[in-house]
């Protein structure tokens, strides 16, 4: 981790050279990924919330919970930058120095169209930005669209909503040639809960190009309790 001089703790706000201190990482109650090699679908509690996916590698950083969340949603909802270079240290010191492959390129999960263009802030690829940067590897947003706003899910029944996921994500033609000669990517979006909307991303990319080997990668998990 990058340390700066007199910075306050992120959570605890007490003076440290690091973005979140020494004492409130040690509190933090994160996944252990090496005991199960890097993909947490070898971890029954994590396994047990993501039956109704295609993709069978997931990496994050730990359950989503206090303060975590906390940092999450003060990136996601007042544009705080400093939170997506703290959670980004600890995934990448946590998650990835120990990985025996790196993905050769990352690509954040799209916000629709409409709601970016409102919001001019999308906390996945802030995040993303601050992990590649870390990790010294490259970042994409132009492979995958958001085509279809998914802001009214709630309304729908289980087959429209699944229906509704197909048809969310489309792939840029041009930009997906970028992939021809890539053999390993990795999916990344903040939160993962039912994890349909990243699987969703994941089988149309597979579609398209079905030789990728393709991880997916998020801070937080959503466990089932
Ligand atoms: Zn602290």
């Amino acid at each position: 981790m990058l340390t700066k001089l007199s910075q306050s703790c992120l959570v605890c706000k007490q003076t440290t050279d690091t973005s979140i201190c020494h004492y409130c990482i040690d509190d933090l109650s994160l996944f252990d990924v090496e005991r199960y090699q890097h993909n947490l679908m070898l971890a029954p509690k994590v396994a047990l919330g993501l039956t109704k996916v295609n993709f069978n590698q997931v990496l994050a950083l730990a359950d989503y919970q206090w303060p975590l969340s906390k940092l999450l949603t003060g990136l996601k909802f007042s544009k705080q930058i400093p939170n997506a270079y703290g959670l980004a240290s600890l995934f990448v010191k946590r998650c990835l120095t120990s990985m025996p492959e790196l993905p050769q390129l990352v690509i954040p999960m799209p916000l629709h169209n409409n709601r970016y263009l409102f919001r001019k802030f999308n906390q996945s690829i802030e995040l993303a930005r601050q992990i590649c940067k870390l990790s010294d590897l490259p970042m994409d947003t132009s492979i995958i669209r958001r085509c279809k706003s998914t802001s009214a899910q709630t309304n729908l029944s289980a087959a429209q909503r699944r229906k509704n996921l197909r048809q969310a994500f489309s792939i840029n033609e041009t930009a997906h040639k970028r992939l021809k000669n890539i053999d390993h990517i990795a999916l990344f979006d903040d939160v993962i809960t039912t994890g349909s909307t990243m699987n969703s991303a994941y089988c149309n990319l597979r579609k398209h190009c079905p030789h990728l080997k393709v991880d997916v990668w998020s801070i937080c998990l959503t466990l089932v309790h």
